[in-house]
């Protein structure tokens, strides 16, 4: 499991970052905090020529309130800085305690919220080394032409399993993308494309630089519930965030999103038009758990059964949707 040969590239500005991604588009990938890239590559899931280090572009880290316009979280901050961060924890509680947890304190040390952001897709049949997907035949994601979940499918069905995007999604996160002809934002719902192969729309020569939350969703109750096989470090296989805003007992504003039960994390359509008006009770957050739960669309890309992450989606989105609106008491789901 050795890693392969490349040239390591350390930009010390985003312009020279950018304009090392415009030379070698074809041939690079960009390194944040490794925590997954690192081990991809030792898999050969990646082979690049070069590597770029952006860790040393020191713009693209921090937590930044602009009063009146959001926040904006550069892409380079780890995820424990974004756990730590009071302003986040009081304001967007339900991404603070997304970013909790991710895989284990060390790993949170190291990775960043660009790179939970650009994560890619997981499946049984690709992560894993080249000796042991050579023995049980490439797929469709990497060198074959077949896919071992659906048999004769064309399509690769390769989980999304990043904590963070469930929560930016219920948030209406935009991100920022950079590269040598400039910069462009857009809403992070649109950054997925539900494909598992080629599960992102950021080009080879773009560079993820910032993240921002509106204001208007500060303030919202929020959290986050994953269901992983080891509590103390494992990406999801299951999770669901929910963000609500509430007047005078009754729902006046509601998000739920998935995520690592479907190629891309997913906003649950339709959530608003149930709930919205509406006092939260037990039958009307069992109507809202099964609305999510058909939202999720699971295969056997993990050790755990389809059928028993989707329950899970269930039974963690009536549990977070009583608690936040105060008809249970808290539990934590980490
Ligand atoms: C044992 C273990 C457990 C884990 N558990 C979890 C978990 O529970 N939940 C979870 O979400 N993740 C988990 N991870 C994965 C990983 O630690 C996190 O997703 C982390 O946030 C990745 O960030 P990074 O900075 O280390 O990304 P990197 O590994 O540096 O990069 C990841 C990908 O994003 C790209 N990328 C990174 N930054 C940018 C950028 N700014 N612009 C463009 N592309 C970029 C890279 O090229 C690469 O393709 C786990 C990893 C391990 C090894
Ligand atoms: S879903 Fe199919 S094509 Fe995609 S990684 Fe898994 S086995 Fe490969």
């Amino acid at each position: 499991m050795s890693l392969p040969q490349f040239t390591l590239l350390r930009p010390r500005t985003l312009q020279e970052a950018v304009g090392a991604l415009g030379k070698h588009a074809s041939n690079i990938r960009v390194l944040a905090g490794g925590t997954d890239l690192i081990p991809s590559m030792r898999q050969k899931l990646f082979e690049p020529k070069y590597v770029l280090d952006i860790r040393q572009l020191a713009e693209l880290k921090g937590v930044y309130h602009h009063p009146g316009g959001g926040v904006s979280i550069g892409a380079l901050s780890t995820l424990t800085s974004v756990e730590h961060s009071e302003f986040l924890r009081k304001h967007y509680p339900v991404l603070s305690e997304a970013a909790a947890t991710v895989a284990s304190p060390v790993l949170r040390n190291m990775g960043t919220i660009g790179g939970n952001i650009c994560l890619d897709t997981r499946c049984l049949w690709y992560n894993q080394s080249l000796t042991w997907r050579k023995g049980c035949g490439f797929c469709i994601k990497k060198d074959g032409d077949l896919c071992h979940v659906a048999p004769g499918g064309t399509k690769c069905w390769a989980a999304f399993s990043g904590d963070t995007p469930a929560a930016l999604l219920c948030l209406n996160a935009e991100i920022e993308l950079a590269s040598e002809s400039g910069v462009r934002r857009m809403p992070l719902r649109d950054f997925y494309t539900g494909l598992g192969d080629t599960y992102r729309t950021l080009q080879p020569a773009e560079l993820l630089t910032r993240v921002f939350l509106p204001e208007s969703l500060a303030d919202y109750r929020g959290a986050y519930r994953k269901l992983r096989v080891r509590g103390s470090i494992d990406y999801p296989l299951a999770g669901v965030a929910v963000v609500m805003k509430r007047s005078n007992g009754q729902v006046a504003d509601v998000q739920i999103a998935l995520t690592a039960v479907n190629p891309a994390p997913v906003l649950v359509k339709g959530i608003q038009q149930l709930l919205h008006g509406k006092a939260v009770d037990d039958q009307l957050a069992d109507a809202a758990a099964v609305l999510a739960a058909k939202t999720a669309k699971p295969l056997t890309t993990s050790a755990l059964t389809p059928e028993y992450r989707r329950e899970m989606i269930r039974v963690f989105t009536k549990r977070v949707l009583l608690e936040i609106s105060g008809q249970w008491p808290v539990v934590s789901g980490r």
